[in-house]
């Protein structure tokens, strides 16, 4: 087996730059075959997994994922989850923020659509996009009408706000895990002429998405400043290379597996009430 997690684990000291992380996926990582059965396997764990995350009701897991567009968080979240139980289950993705949201607090929507413990949240986007998207454009930054908004230590607030916020919601029980699906410029490109030129992903293509493949390079340097900043014990960042879609897959889903096995969520021991209680049903049941 491939040594998924701990290859792709951002450091938590902040001590790299962004171009150590590849998105291609490392040599010798298998053929396709090789990699769909990885995912299935991590697929039917994760299944046994949820079930007894479910019945110990002690931990919630919280999934986030963010990439620049075409990377493929949307197909990554279907594969990866296609096996759990969707009672226990609910993906939100955030997209703009209402004029509502923008006058609350940044966390203050993500916070009402967190798992319940025993439950499995995954975000597809989330307060990651307050220092990417609210970076990099000024005027999604302006539109929140903060006092000093952009001011010096300004982001370094925001992501002493996200770690305080996460180690919150590990201190309470939710385990979280963040993705970072790595795909490259030029990858991007064939993924989105893609979108224009096969019919049934034309729905997919804004033309807008070409105004921040246009910020490359200011995405990717404020990506390297949250990564730094925000991959910590408590709440750890995975760069996956995305320029393989059987890869990104297989990794995502087998950390999402030793994440769970790492918490080794188990069914409630049965107390001697119970056994009473289990034995005296057995009894009953079968002198009917
Ligand atoms: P999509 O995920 O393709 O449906 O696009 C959602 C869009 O919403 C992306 O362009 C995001 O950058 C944008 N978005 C998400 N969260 C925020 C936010 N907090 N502020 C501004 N734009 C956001
Ligand atoms: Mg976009």
């Amino acid at each position: 087996m491939i040594e998924f997690p701990k290859r792709h684990l951002v450091p938590y000291d902040g001590d790299f730059r962004i171009t150590d992380f590849d998105a291609d996926p490392p040599k010798g990582s298998g053929s396709e075959a090789k990699l769909e059965a990885e995912l299935k396997e991590s697929v039917a764990r994760l299944d046994e997994l949820q079930r007894r995350l479910f019945a110990d009701q002690r931990h919630a897991l919280l999934a986030v994922f963010q990439a620049m567009d075409a990377a493929g968080k949307d197909s990554t979240i279907r594969k990866v989850f296609s096996g759990v139980n969707p009672a226990g289950f609910r993906v939100h993705a955030f997209g703009r923020p209402s004029e509502l949201e923008l006058r609350h607090d940044f966390l203050q929507r993500v916070a009402t659509r967190l798992p319940e413990r025993g439950k499995i949240g995954v975000f597809n986007r989330c307060h990651y996009e307050e220092v990417l998207v609210v970076r990099v454009h000024p005027g999604a930054l302006a539109a929140q009408n903060l006092p000093d908004a952009g001011g010096k230590g300004f982001w370094e607030g925001r992501f002493e706000s996200i770690r305080e916020f996460e180690q919150h919601l590990a201190r309470n029980g939710t385990v979280v895990v963040k993705f970072w699906l790595n795909v490259s410029r030029k990858e991007q490109k064939k993924r989105l002429l893609e979108r224009i030129e096969d019919p049934e992903k034309n729905w997919k293509f804004r033309l807008g998405d070409l105004d921040d493949r246009a910020r490359w390079n200011d995405y990717l340097s404020a990506y390297e400043d949250l990564l730094r900043a925000t991959s910590r014990a408590y709440a750890p960042w995975y760069a996956i290379p995305a320029d393989d879609k059987d890869y990104m897959r297989a990794a995502v889903a087998r950390v999402l597996v030793e994440t769970l096995e790492s918490i080794d969520p188990r069914y409630p021991a049965v107390d001697a009430t119970q056994k009473r209680d289990l034995q005296e049903g057995k009894k009953r049941l079968e002198s009917e």
